[in-house]
């Protein structure tokens, strides 16, 4: 199919996008057009005007300082691959992204896409909310930042308001020696995750886990981090033992949705595994 005809705008500054969605309320922001073109080629979505970002300038840096990194709305897949930097600055998502997609959808499309079409297996939300980061939008009434796991409300759903543009990822600092790993397993490579974990923990000087963040995707409605396993860990060394005990936990604290791809409990399985194998693979790494 086709989709329903809409009018192109594509403004050149970001202060002019703001506008033109806020002036037309069936307006929608494109991007890379991964999700939203077989949307609107679907008909399941018909807004009345689109808005193209590309010749929006700003949003296309990927920032490292000493306060973490910053990743603007318009930076694509495959920027985040190819920037070295990330490998050591963020390993956690570098590692991610590899997951997402397939080549050519990874050449265009973009961090605020993902963001803002919220799929629950989506990578990105398992990175933002497992790293407690926070999402910048600007719109009308101006410019607010929140926390990830507040933005994520449900299934391709967020807390963006009508004419609200997101403007950047911010990740907290990275320090060095932390354990961490992002398991996830999909039919293909490339397929959207059935289920997914992504982790960190920082060691103390005896070996225990402190600062356990594990976020799921996948397996649930929105990614979100799973507190009771954390709190499992936390305080202690991450031996076989803690391993197994937080894993079926993590099977346990999931309630995941069932549809052609996989049942509820298939997925609360792959979770467990998935768990499990990640903290192995973080343990390890930090013994290597
Ligand atoms: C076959 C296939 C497999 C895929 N597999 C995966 C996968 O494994 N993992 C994964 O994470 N993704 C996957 N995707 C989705 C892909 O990563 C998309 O690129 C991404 O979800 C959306 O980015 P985009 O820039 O293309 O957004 P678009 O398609 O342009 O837009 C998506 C939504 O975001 C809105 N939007 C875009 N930018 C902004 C902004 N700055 N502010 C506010 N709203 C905005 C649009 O209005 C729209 O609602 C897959 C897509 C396809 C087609």
């Amino acid at each position: 199919m086709k989709p329903v005809r809409f009018e192109y705008r594509a403004p050149q500054t970001l202060a002019e996008a703001v506008a033109l969605l806020a002036a037309e309320p069936d307006a929608k922001p494109i991007a890379g057009g991964q999700s939203l073109m077989p949307l609107l080629n679907f008909r399941l979505a018909a807004p009345r005007v689109l808005v193209d970002l590309r010749r929006l300038p700003g949003l296309d840096a990927i920032t490292i300082n000493q306060d973490g990194v910053r990743l603007g709305a318009k930076v694509r897949w495959c920027d985040i691959e190819a920037d070295r930097r990330l490998a050591s600055a963020q390993p956690l998502l570098w590692q991610a992204v590899r997951h997402v997609a397939h080549y050519q959808i990874r050449n265009r499309g973009t961090v605020g896409g993902s963001l803002a079409h919220a799929d629950p297996a989506a990578e990105l939300p398992g990175v933002a909310v497992a790293c407690d980061g926070e999402v910048s939008v600007v719109g009308s009434d101006g410019l607010r930042t929140m926390p990830a796991a507040e933005f994520f409300t449900g299934p391709l759903e967020t807390a963006l308001r009508t004419g609200e543009l997101i403007t950047e990822l911010r990740l907290p600092r990275w320090p060095p020696e932390r354990r961490w790993a992002f398991r996830e397993f999909a039919r293909r490579q490339g397929d959207f995750a059935l289920a997914g974990v992504a982790l960190f923990y920082d060691e103390e000087a005896e070996g225990r886990a402190n600062n356990v963040h594990i976020a799921v995707i996948g397996a649930c409605s929105r990614a979100h981090r799973l507190p009771a396993v954390e709190a499992l860990i936390a305080g202690r060394v991450v031996d076989a033992a803690t391993i197994a005990g937080a894993a079926k936990a993590a099977a346990a604290a999931v309630d995941p949705p069932r549809d052609l791809h996989a049942d509820a409990d298939y997925r609360r399985a792959l979770v467990g595994t998935l768990l499990e194998r990640a903290l192995h693979e973080a343990a390890q790494r930090g013994r290597a």
